[in-house]
């Protein structure tokens, strides 16, 4: 598969391979990559998902994105290694489930994501001698960790992550900066978009060429588009209720919403999706102004979508042609504050026992506003995180005690090690010291 940089405006675009968007991240014009084209699938394939088990279904969905440029039994490994947990969609209430994505090994959404990429980049280097790669990745919270595990210990590649320093969760913090062998935490005074921006600044750096970045964000396309299985997997659960289906996404980013839609284009039916933020509400303005003002981003109980100017949006555009009419159809997106996410928090547990955290609650209130006028719908609203990833939210709010899973147990006691730094020199300088 091809791809180009959606900064690249002209009639012939300049295309490269699926392997140089993985191992560049974004492209030389600062743009994201987009695949060329998307076929959908086999309309025989997705009305039989339920025959498929979910490594067939994601080969099926991946590969026409990753083409011939990794061999089809190696894809096919990289799957099976990346989906070693359970996608469940556990029943809420009548016609609202949650898809929890947190049975991995750091209990968030995107280490599917950051396994799938760390497996196709040890691929591409499969034959570099003394060469490095280093994955340079900025995190609200959940990325980072992702991040570390899913590259832990993986061949010729360095992961540096920056995280803004009190602003992740304590069993976030452990998670990335715990696991030392190829994994640096950076510690940045400032906030995520400090982070994110100085991660952008690097990659188009002349001076860190050598260096030989990479990004791991949801912007590299090795981890937004496996992001795509976890709506085909809520689809094969849900086949047999015979109803139109409705996705609301906590969002930050916006790439997980973005693969959802994806998934869409190619063939899978949905009646709608719902892109549930916290107070970060540039997306829920653009949608009802349509203007696009980015603005720094707010501290939130959900931080992991503590984003301002959300990268994946121009995906989403482009994804509908920048027709805005033929986006609103299919599209809505619903802020909400601290306060309203707690009390949901708290309404949920109250009515049917379910602890969501702080980011599923979000997507539960955008689901409901949408049913409020499509009740004849089933509604999936993703839960992105375990909620003892929030443990001082989930337990301060609902008075229960969460259970600590044996993942989190592993790295709760295990000591911090952080560079503290403030400014971009101060990132250049580390880079260029290793
Ligand atoms: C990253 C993250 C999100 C936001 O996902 P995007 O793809 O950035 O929109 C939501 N919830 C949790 C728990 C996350 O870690």
């Amino acid at each position: 598969m091809k791809y180009y940089s959606l900064n690249d405006t002209q009639e012939n675009k300049t295309y490269t391979s699926f392997e140089d968007a993985v191992v560049k991240g974004i492209a030389p014009d600062r743009g994201l990559y987009f695949p060329e084209s998307i076929t959908p699938l086999d309309e025989a394939f997705i009305n039989s998902i339920e025959n498929y088990s979910n490594e067939e279904i994601a080969f099926e969905v991946i590969q026409q994105f990753v083409g011939d440029e990794i061999p089809i039994s190696v894809l096919k490994e990289i799957i099976n290694d990346t989906l070693c947990f359970d996608f469940p969609t556990v029943k809420v209430e009548e016609n609202v489930y949650a898809l929890e994505l947190f049975h991995g090994p750091t209990m968030a959404f995107k280490d599917v994501g950051a396994r799938f990429m760390a497996r196709c980049l040890g691929y591409f280097n499969r034959d570099k001698k003394d060469e490095k790669v280093t994955v340079l990745v900025a995190t609200s919270g959940d990325t980072g960790g992702a991040v570390a595990s899913g590259f832990l210990g993986v061949k010729g590649v360095e992961v540096v992550i920056l995280y803004p320093s009190g602003k992740v969760s304590d069993i976030q913090e452990k998670q990335l900066t715990t696991l030392g062998q190829n994994i640096t935490a950076l510690e940045v005074d400032g906030v995520f978009d400090d982070c994110q921006e100085m991660v952008k600044t690097a990659f188009l750096d002349s001076n860190l060429t050598e260096e030989n970045l990479t990004s791991a964000n949801s912007i590299n396309v090795a981890r937004w588009l496996p992001q795509m299985f976890y709506f085909f997997f809520a689809y094969k659960q849900l086949k047999a209720q015979n109803k139109e289906l409705v996705f609301s996404v906590p969002s930050g980013n916006f790439g997980n919403i973005c693969a959802g839609m994806m998934a869409y284009k190619l063939g899978l039916p949905v009646k709608h999706f719902v892109a549930s933020t916290n107070i970060n509400d540039t997306v829920p303005q653009y949608m009802s102004t349509q203007k696009y003002s980015p603005k720094p981003s707010k501290q939130t109980i959900s931080n992991a979508m503590d984003v301002g100017n959300p990268s994946n949006f121009i995906r989403i555009q482009n994804l509908f042609n920048n027709n805005f009419e033929a986006l609103n159809k299919l599209f809505s997106s619903y802020s909400y504050t601290d306060e309203e996410t707690k009390k949901t928090m708290e309404s949920i547990y109250k009515t049917s026992g379910y602890i969501a955290d702080p980011h599923g609650a979000v997507g539960y209130l955008g689901l409901k506003k949408y049913q409020e006028n499509n009740k004849d719908t089933v509604g999936v609203f993703l839960e992105t995180a375990h909620p003892v990833k929030f443990l001082d939210v989930v337990e301060g709010t609902l008075e229960v005690s969460v259970a600590i899973p044996e993942q989190i147990k592993a790295v709760i006691d295990k000591k911090k090690e952080s560079h503290f730094i403030k400014t971009y020199d101060d990132l250049k300088d580390f880079l260029k010291s290793r």
